[in-house]
């Protein structure tokens, strides 16, 4: 049984998206000449592909799918809730069992006094809920001035006007205008590629005094927030030196600015903990979550917040903010499935333990490689920084990326989605992924290392 009918073949499929389908982060041109691959369903980490073609999944989609495809209880939950209740906003003293069942859960998840849930349909949107929720904060503290958000270079927060403000992405600001004002940015810890000769504790410390020096630039009376992802994903998977963030929770209490942790990757497993703040012992003010919250089987994300920001702005009127879909009951109850499972299924401590251990001792030994300059993992998302010269940690003569694109294109050839960006090769599997799709997806990434070394070789590209 086929959820909605096709009878087409795969190239008149590719014909009419490229017509009528404008894709998100791609170029019209290149879908029309080369069309995109049309995936039709999908089971534990592997998509199957119109023709018939299986592929590991090593993104979990997009860093989302943390329980993997076609868990039945997840699609049964939202048909039950779609027939009882399928939508009621959250407006106007309205509420329904879902918000309230899935706001309570998460207070008892989230560690620390982040005890309210402000939800979202997706990250970015969360992230926008963000800037207008800490500079409201502020105002109601009778300090309005306090309205700049610090945020990184290269660090990504959404595609929202406000979250691709926040984000630190050089290609997303060209584009429309952006940022908005009011927006500063500092260095990411990216040891790799800006370390030198530095240790990476030092460098981690040195990277978290540049907010210090920006706050006493900018002046603490100005500054509302700084704004994090544990471990920047979209930007490459930067996995920061361990001194980095202990400094800047530090430098946060110090200056009286609330710390945003952006947990839309990180939460809900990724890194071995539930949140990646106790990974990294961050005690955040506020967290945006998405993604994983409901293992991307339904758009939903929000904004956890301290006890002492919800107290403060519940006393001074209306919190003129909100979405159609805020808290949608479907989704609620989805993300509430979703929860359960990866609880009674032990997902988190078997990443942490388990399977996250064995797929990070495989992936170290890739470092070996003659085209790896590092290989770094924490629990389930990893990184291959691809190079010409390993101990000099050089980045290729060709345009960044050049070579991250031939690896990327040998990888979807060899039935495994692993992205890349820049020369960084980038994985995050579903969290459920087992030692044996482990092995084939080591396996995989081998064969399209080997592929590209020699590909680049021949081609005078190792350099
Ligand atoms: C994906 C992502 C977002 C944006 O989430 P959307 O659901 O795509 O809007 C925000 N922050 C981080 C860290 C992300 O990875």
């Amino acid at each position: 049984m086929s959820a909605i009918t096709n009878h087409l073949p795969t190239a008149q499929l590719q014909a009419l998206d490229a017509a009528h389908h404008m894709h998100p982060f791609s170029s019209g041109a290149d879908i029309s000449a080369n069309g995109a691959r049309v995936i039709i369903s999908a089971d534990g980490v592997t998509l199957t592909d119109s023709e018939g073609e299986k592929i590991l999944d090593a993104m979990a989609g997009l860093w989302c799918v943390n329980i993997g495809y076609g868990r039945r209880e997840l699609a049964d939950v939202a048909a039950r809730q779609m027939l009882q209740l399928p939508y009621y906003n959250t407006f106007f003293k309205t509420t329904h069992v879902p918000a309230i069942a899935l706001a309570k859960r998460l207070a008892d998840l989230v560690p620390g006094p982040l005890n309210h849930v402000f939800f979202a349909g997706s990250g970015s949107e969360a992230n926008d809920t963000n800037i207008r929720l800490v500079r409201h904060y502020w105002a109601a503290k009778d300090k309005p001035e306090k309205k700049i958000i610090i945020s990184r270079h290269n660090a990504y927060h959404g595609s929202t006007i406000g979250g691709a403000s926040l984000g630190g992405m050089s290609g997303m600001h060209a584009q429309g205008g952006l940022p908005i004002p009011d927006i500063s940015y500092i260095d990411e810890p990216n040891w790799y590629a800006d370390g030198g000769d530095s240790s990476p504790d030092d460098f981690g410390l040195e990277r978290a005094r540049q907010l210090e020096a920006k706050i006493a630039e900018l002046g603490e009376d100005k500054i509302a927030a700084f704004i994090a992802e544990p471990v920047q994903g979209a930007g490459g998977v930067i996995i920061p030196p361990a001194t980095y963030w202990p400094e800047i929770q530090r430098i946060c209490d110090a200056h009286d600015i609330l710390l945003i942790v952006d947990e839309v990757i990180c939460g809900f497993g990724r890194t071995g903990n539930w949140f990646g703040s106790e990974t990294y012992g961050i005690r955040p003010d506020i967290m945006t979550i998405a993604k994983g919250l409901s293992s991307g089987y339904a758009p939903i994300g929000g904004s956890m917040v301290s006890d002492e920001i919800a107290d403060t702005v519940a006393n001074v009127g209306d919190f003129n903010h909100g979405y159609t879909y805020s808290g949608h009951p479907v989704a609620s109850a989805v993300a509430l499935e979703n929860l359960r499972i990866i609880e009674e299924e032990n997902i988190v401590q078997t990443v942490r333990d388990e399977t996250g251990p064995y797929l990070a001792q495989k992936w170290k030994q890739l470092g070996d490689h003659p085209l790896v300059g590092e290989a770094d993992i924490v629990g389930m998302m990893g990184a291959l920084a691809l190079s010409p010269d390993k101990s000099a940690r050089a980045p290729f003569a060709a345009d960044k990326g050049t070579i991250g694109l031939i690896c990327r294109d040998f990888c979807f050839a060899n039935n495994l989605v692993m992205r890349h960006v820049g020369d960084r090769m980038i994985i995050s599997p579903p969290l459920v992924i087992s030692k044996g799709d482990i092995d084939v997806l080591i396996e995989r990434v081998v064969k399209s290392l080997d592929q590209t070394y020699e590909k680049i070789k021949a081609d005078g590209l190792f350099k």
